[in-house]
């Protein structure tokens, strides 16, 4: 399969959906299962990511211990206030029990601030078993074991995209990180292939494999390596998936804006020390120019 470029041409013919009217219900609901006691604060980098993506509606379901700071911390979110295990992480139970809040998402996005030792595994099972049509965006703590939902996953053939870097799909295929940084493009391949996933390969070069084809995204530069940074490109793609872009142009359209805009912090900023939650308010221009 030969591998396209991200740049600016390759999206002209990838436009986002622009719904020149309507309600914020009709730009999409999102809702970002996540976060614990340790890491409250991913599950807001996500939601700024995806609310500057465009998304018309914001739901955060996340631990109890930590949601009335994160409601005011992100005024512009519903908060599902959620039982915590006794590492502080969500309890998957009362994921489930709660679908009715969250099953009407136009996109759900799981694992940002998820602790591994947690119940990640078992949101993730519970969201993908449910009724609920949405793309599924699956990052961090929600990416381990998933290789034992393989019928979850390949029921909802190319509508999860997957977003590890190499350390993280080392652990998914049992493998040393220095194999999947030496060909991360199979590695991708493998998860796609087997799984019928849409694969984020975060890296210097970010890989994104999918059942169509194999894309490369080649700039953004060093800076973007940073704390949070990961979590925010995971809000914009399910942010631009809650908006009704194809889970496949949402993630591509993804990378590119997370990595266009830590181009231009690196030349305002600096190429070192901008910071994860920066990166979101560069999105909405670069979303009408992005060359
Ligand atoms: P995470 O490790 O989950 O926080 O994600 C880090 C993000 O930064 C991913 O989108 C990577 O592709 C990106 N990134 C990391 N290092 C570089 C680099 N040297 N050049 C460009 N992008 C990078
Ligand atoms: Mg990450």
């Amino acid at each position: 399969m030969d591998t396209q470029i991200i740049d600016a041409a390759l999206l002209a013919g990838l436009p986002l959906p622009q719904p020149a009217e309507g309600s914020k219900e009709e730009r999409g609901r999102i809702c970002i299962i996540g976060g614990s006691r340790e890491v409250p604060g991913a599950v807001l980098l996500a939601a700024l990511g995806a609310m500057r993506a465009g998304a018309g509606k914001l739901q955060i379901a996340t631990v109890e211990s930590r949601a009335g700071a994160l409601a005011l911390a992100m005024p512009e979110a519903l908060v599902i206030s959620l039982p915590e295990t006794k590492v502080g992480g969500l309890e998957s139970g009362p994921v489930a029990s709660t679908a009715s809040r969250w099953a009407s998402s136009n996109a759900l996005l799981v694992g940002p601030g998820m602790v591994e030792e947690a119940d990640g595994h078992e949101v993730l099972r519970c969201l993908l078993d449910s009724s609920c049509e949405a793309a599924i965006v699956v990052d961090a703590g929600a990416l381990p074991r998933i290789m034992e939902l393989g019928d979850s996953l390949r029921r909802r053939s190319g509508r999860v995209i997957i977003t590890p870097h190499a350390g993280e799909m080392a652990n998914l295929l049992g493998v040393d990180k220095e194999v999947v940084e030496h060909d991360p493009t199979s590695a991708a391949l493998r998860l796609t292939k087997e799984f019928e996933l849409v694969v984020i390969m975060k890296g210097s070069q970010t890989v994104i494999t999918a059942p169509t084809g194999i894309w490369r995204y080649q700039g953004g530069g060093v800076g973007l390596a940073t704390s949070g940074s990961g979590d925010v490109l995971a809000g914009i793609i399910a942010g631009l998936a809650a908006r009704g872009a194809e889970p496949l142009i949402a993630a591509i359209w993804g990378v590119f804006l997370h990595g266009e805009a830590g181009s231009q912090l690196a030349k305002t900023v600096g190429p070192l020390g901008f910071l994860a939650r920066e990166i979101p308010d560069l999105v909405p221009k670069l979303m009408i120019e992005p060359s």
